[in-house]
């Protein structure tokens, strides 16, 4: 094994899967596993598809691509909407996908004409989070116009909440997409077979509602990922936050002052950090850095504090153990670290079955 690596505990992982179903199927809520997280792994995604979710979902069309090619025998959703350039691979790779742009889904309805491959379209609404959506008041123009359209085939609405204003998928929010997709349906004679309500961030809301209203699907990653509700970041009892483990090893230990000396300006990042004046301090140096995985997101299992890393180096503190050179030390991720560690080439991928 090299190093760095990440761990990945493919048992846990499992869990964390049955269990968000154990909640979901009672409720009649599908979802599909969002691997966008890691890369499209084949291996996480085998675990997904063997539980039986809905479908694998990713932004990238690539891992997709990837997935499909690997035998991965699942029905597969492409959640960013398609860019103009990469029509024929979605039509190829992907079943259906999310959009929001009637150009696009007429390039995909065109390709699908052109392939014989019919593509499902969910439309999503923008309920407020101000990244991808159709605005509710220009939904029944789309709907008509999506519905003229050949080769695709309109399967239901949904909305992203959470992700890029953190506006939390409320139950009022959750009603306005359950009444919009109830006009939708009265007013053009239709049955969506999907209303896709959220991603991880709807977790809590999906326990505690007796009003699910219409709404029968979910994009889920993060949860059952790392065991944690997005929308505070607190562990959800009954899951697994320690699927993924983080091990760097350590290149340097030496007993250093706490503060530099000398003229202080700007460090590798253009910051000018500060440093606790704490005397004589048990520093050490792991091989891992900003280009393995996001630094400032992994939190070390054993009792010692991150300073900061650079590109290639982490430089941490104990403040009792002494640590050798050699050692392996262990992190927790989480989502941009995990995010980060996948689309690194230099850190290896250890799945334990
Ligand atoms: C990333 C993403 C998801 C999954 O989000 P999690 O917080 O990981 O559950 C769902 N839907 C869309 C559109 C996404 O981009």
């Amino acid at each position: 094994m090299t190093n760095p690596r990440i761990e990945i505990d493919l048992n846990k992982l499992s869990k964390n899967v049955q269990t968000v179903k154990n909640l979901f199927d009672p409720k009649g809520i599908q979802f599909s596993a969002v691997t966008k997280a890691v890369s499209g792994s084949i291996e996480i995604a085998n675990v997904f598809h063997d539980l039986g979710v809905h479908s694998l979902a990713d932004s990238r069309i690539i891992n997709i691509q990837k997935m499909r090619q690997a035998g991965l025998n699942s029905q597969y959703l492409l959640i960013r909407s398609p860019m103009l350039s990469e029509i024929e691979k979605v039509v190829e790779f992907a079943d259906f996908s999310l959009n929001t742009e009637l150009s696009v889904i007429d390039a995909l309805s065109k390709q699908a004409l052109k392939t014989g491959k019919a593509h499902k379209i969910i439309l999503i609404i923008d309920l407020g989070d101000l990244r991808e959506g159709i605005l509710p008041n220009e939904i029944e123009w789309m709907v008509d116009k999506v519905l003229h359209l050949q080769g695709v085939r309109l399967v239901g609405i949904g909305t992203n909440l959470a992700c890029f204003a953190g506006v939390a998928p409320t139950q009022e929010k959750m009603s306005e997409l359950s009444l919009l997709a109830k006009d939708i349906q009265d007013k053009f004679d239709l049955q969506f077979e999907l209303i896709s309500g959220g991603n991880s961030a709807n977790y809590q809301w999906i326990k505690k509602t007796n009003d699910l209203g219409g709404i029968n699907h979910m994009r889920i990653g993060e949860t059952i990922l790392l065991g944690r509700d997005t929308l505070t970041r607190k562990p959800i009892p009954g899951l697994h936050t320690d699927v993924f483990t983080l091990i760097a090893e350590v290149i340097e230990s030496k007993t250093k002052p706490s503060q530099p000396s000398g003229e202080i300006a700007q460090n590798a990042f253009g910051k000018t950090p500060s440093f606790d004046k704490l005397g004589d301090v048990h520093r050490a140096l792991l091989a891992i850095g900003e280009q393995d995985v996001d630094t400032k997101s992994i939190m070390p299992r054993s009792k010692i504090n991150i300073l900061g890393g650079t590109s290639d180096h982490l430089v941490i503190h104990s403040e009792k153990i002494k640590i050798k050179v050699g050692e392996e030390l262990k992190f927790d991720l989480n989502y941009s670290a995990l995010l980060r560690a996948f689309t690194s080439p230099y850190v290896q991928k250890v799945f334990l079955k």
